[in-house]
């Protein structure tokens, strides 16, 4: 979520699948597309309990589907990603723990995090990559203000501002210029506004490393 990432997380998976197998493979998939806005209301109010709960019953739906691995597919909604993984037998790709294993890999080990004030300011998904031995940098409150108001203002309605650009990447270019070595875009969205171009330092594009991990994991023995 939003449906605006939900699209590119389908087109990339199929994509790699493709790529991988040739002809005309695709990707079997079990989708449960939610109402943005209830979700929405929900963080807003910060009733993540009964968002946490509508997710689980949406993971054993797609569990029931036949589905061998759960995506959850927005950075945000990993806040509520124990009261998911514990409704499923199935495993859970943690979006954290793919990121950090792609930094990793990449042998950086400082990266900043732009994404919902939720993601930057709270410890569910800072902590995972601190855990994977990461040192992670956010922007100053009122930079966080600006990047998140974008994302709902924004980029979940689908809106791509040249403006708003400009500003990702002044806030961008300073946490570079303090020493940050990498850019997690750390909201699905996100790479609908800023693109490596735009980035002094490597950019993670969370949605591309979730996706592809998707595929690595199911096309794995
Ligand atoms: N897609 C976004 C994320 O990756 C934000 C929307 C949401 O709250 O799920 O965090």
């Amino acid at each position: 979520m939003s449906w605006e990432s939900t699209t590119l997380y389908y087109r990339l998976i199929n994509e790699a699948t493709r790529e991988r197998r040739g002809g005309f493979h695709s990707a079997p998939i079990a989708m449960v597309s939610v109402d943005f806005a209830e979700i929405e209301a929900l963080q807003r109010s910060g009733d993540w309990h009964a968002a946490g709960a509508q997710l689980a019953d949406d993971a054993r739906a797609i569990e029931r589907a036949g589905a061998d691995v759960l995506l959850i597919c927005t950075n945000t909604m990993h806040k509520v990603a124990g009261a998911i993984a514990e409704a499923i037998d199935i495993p859970l790709l943690h979006l954290a723990d793919a990121t950090a294993e792609r930094i990793r890999a990449d042998g950086l080990d400082r990266v900043a995090l732009l994404g919902t004030r939720f993601t930057m300011a709270e410890m569910f998904y800072r902590g995972r990559l601190e855990a994977q031995g990461l040192t992670v940098d956010v922007p100053n409150s009122g930079d966080m203000d600006l990047v998140h108001e974008v994302i709902f203002d924004e980029l979940c309605q689908g809106v791509i501002n040249p403006d708003s650009r400009a500003d990702y990447r002044r806030i961008i270019d300073a946490l570079a210029a303090d020493g940050t070595q990498g850019v997690i875009a750390g909201c699905t969205e996100i790479g609908m506004l800023v693109s490596p171009e735009d980035c002094p330092v490597p950019l993670y594009d969370t949605t591309m490393i979730h996706a592809q991990a998707a595929v690595d994991w199911a096309l794995s023995d």
